[in-house]
Order: structure tokens, then C-alpha cells, then sequence
């Protein structure tokens, strides 16, 4: 039986493995098909396809896009994305732009608490386009983990939380299509979703994320019964950013490698854009 992780995380986002390590992982675990879909970036993509060569593996280029619809946050994942389509590059360095922003308001909050912080040290530690709040925090050395970090002060109403502006998520399919790509909705099951999947639908959406690290098995199962009444195509991935309590989180999920053969069948049918950056 062959498998693939189709939602994973490097250090060109909020990950703390290289893509080198990412695929030397995938390739202990025996994955036969990988995606990289760090935050808002594709900067790891050429390095992650060229690891996954080495190691026989087959690599998806991907994205992971944060949107909302009606007041929803809804992740989307783009998948067999033309890494050099302009249009697609210029619209994430904006986001990167929010997010670095962002970054400055939150450690400025967290100054206000008396906690000497400073911008700078967290972008060093984040050493890339796309820092998130994973990185705030940890840096500082109040926080012991991440975890500890949102619960007490990075949560949505914590006081150091700065909502951060989003695309639209009807944009956001459109933009996919137009840079060749698949859009999916990332795990439907954590960011309450139903509701707006039908705008989705309508908008073009291509498939739901049913398999993940953090659906339970009744979620999977509803969210396959939804990609049947919706014709959507059905992806999974493990959403690894590295070790959690001391393992690696790729691995926890395992998609049967048919799901991205009909991933394959769909972009190939619209002739659309390259699977690998070249
Ligand atoms: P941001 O992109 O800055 O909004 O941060 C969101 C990212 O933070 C997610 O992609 C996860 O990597 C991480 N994250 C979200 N919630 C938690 C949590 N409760 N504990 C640890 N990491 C989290
Ligand atoms: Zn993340
Ligand atoms: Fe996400
Ligand atoms: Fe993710």
C-alpha cells in the first residue's frame, strides 16, 4: 500500500524541520508522495523537491492560505501551484507583509505586560517570510512550549492577540485555480467550517482535507460523507511544524496514494500547471 502526507510544515514557516529533514522523515516512514504547504510562502518548495527526489520520493508543490468567508477563518491548501506564477507571489508577499506586521503589534502588547521582548529577536528565530506566533514567545523564554505560550497570552482574546487580516476565501480559490492549483479546505474539523462549504463549492473548491492529525475518526467520516455529497476530492495530511512530546507528528496520518492519483487526474484534466518548480 503506498501513502502520502499532503499537509506539512518547514522552517520557510512556522515548521522547525528543513525540508531536507522533512523528507528525510518522510522517507524513514516510507511516504510515497509528499506536499509542502508552509504558511502563506512556497519558498521551501524548489529545496523540498529536490530532497524528495533524492530520496524516491514523489513531491506535490503546495501552500497553505489563511481566509475567511462570512466571518469564518477557513485555511485553504493549494496544491500543484506554479511556484513562479507572479500573480500567486505577489498576493503571499502581502500576506507575509501582514504577518511581519503583525509580529510587531503582538511583541509591542507583550512589552505593555512588562515583558521585555523585542521584534528583532523574533525574527531571527523565525528566520524566514512567514513568522507566526509560534514564534513569539518561545524566544522570550517566559513560555517553556509553544502550547504554554497561546493558552496564556497568543489565544484568540488573549492579551497578546492581534487578529490578522485575511483573503478572502472565494479569492483565495480563484487565485489557486489561476496559478494552476488545486484549492482545499484545510481541517474542516477545527475551524468549524460546514456552514460556508457550499459558497465553497460554488466558488470552485476542489477537495476537503478529511484526514488530520487532530480529526477525530467521527470527523473523518462526516467530512468524507461531505466530499461525497459535494464531489469533492478527499486529502489528509499530518499539519507537521516537528517534534511534539519528543516525536516527530509526521506519520500520524497516512493517505491511501489513490486519493492523489484523483488529485493528479483533476489538475491533469485541466492542464494545469507544473507539479514540481522547475
Ligand atoms: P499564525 O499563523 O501566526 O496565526 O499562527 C497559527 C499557527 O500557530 C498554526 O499554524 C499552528 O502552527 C500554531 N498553533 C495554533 N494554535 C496553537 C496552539 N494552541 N499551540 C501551539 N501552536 C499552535
Ligand atoms: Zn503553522
Ligand atoms: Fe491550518
Ligand atoms: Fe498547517
Amino acid at each position: 500500500m503506498k501513502f502520502a502526507d499532503l499537509h506539512l510544515h518547514t522552517s520557510f514557516s512556522d515548521g522547525t524541520f528543513s525540508p531536507e529533514e522533512l523528507a528525510g522523515h518522510g522517507q524513514r516512514l516510507g511516504f510515497a508522495a509528499m506536499a509542502l504547504t508552509d504558511h502563506d510562502s512556497v519558498e521551501g518548495c524548489a529545496r523540498m523537491a529536490a530532497a524528495c527526489g533524492a530520496a524516491g520520493i514523489e513531491f506535490i508543490t503546495g501552500a497553505e492560505l489563511t481566509a475567511e468567508h462570512d466571518d469564518t477563518e477557513v485555511h485553504l491548501l493549494g496544491y500543484f501551484l506554479d511556484t513562479q506564477n507572479k500573480r500567486f507571489l505577489a498576493e503571499i508577499a502581502k500576506f507575509q507583509a501582514v504577518r511581519q506586521n503583525r509580529i510587531r503589534e503582538m511583541v509591542a502588547r507583550i512589552n505593555e505586560l512588562n515583558i521585555p521582548l523585542e521584534a528583532e529577536s523574533v525574527f531571527a528565530l523565525a528566520n524566514c517570510k512567514s513568522p507566526g506566533r509560534p514564534h513569539v514567545m518561545v524566544e522570550a523564554g517566559f513560555c517553556k512550549t509553544a502550547d504554554e505560550a497561546f493558552a496564556r497570552f497568543l489565544k484568540k482574546n488573549r492579551p497578546a492577540w492581534v487578529p490578522k487580516a485575511k483573503m478572502s476565501a472565494l479569492e483565495g480559490v480563484e487565485l489557486i485555480h489561476q496559478a494552476g492549483g488545486l484549492a482545499v479546505m484545510a481541517h474542516p474539523g477545527l475551524n468549524r467550517t460546514d456552514e460556508i462549504i457550499p459558497a465553497l463549492v460554488n466558488a470552485g473548491l476542489d477537495g476537503i482535507e478529511c484526514f488530520h492529525t487532530k480529526h477525530s475518526t467521527a470527523m473523518s467520516e462526516r467530512y468524507l460523507e461531505m466530499a461525497d455529497k459535494f464531489h469533492l476530492l478527499v486529502t489528509g495530511g499530518s499539519d507537521c511544524h516537528g517534534f511534539s512530546k519528543g516525536k516527530p507528528i509526521i506519520g500520524t496520518v497516512k493517505l491511501p496514494y489513490e486519493h492523489v492519483e484523483k488529485l493528479k487526474a483533476k489538475v491533469g484534466s485541466r492542464g494545469a500547471g507544473p507539479a514540481n518548480p522547475q
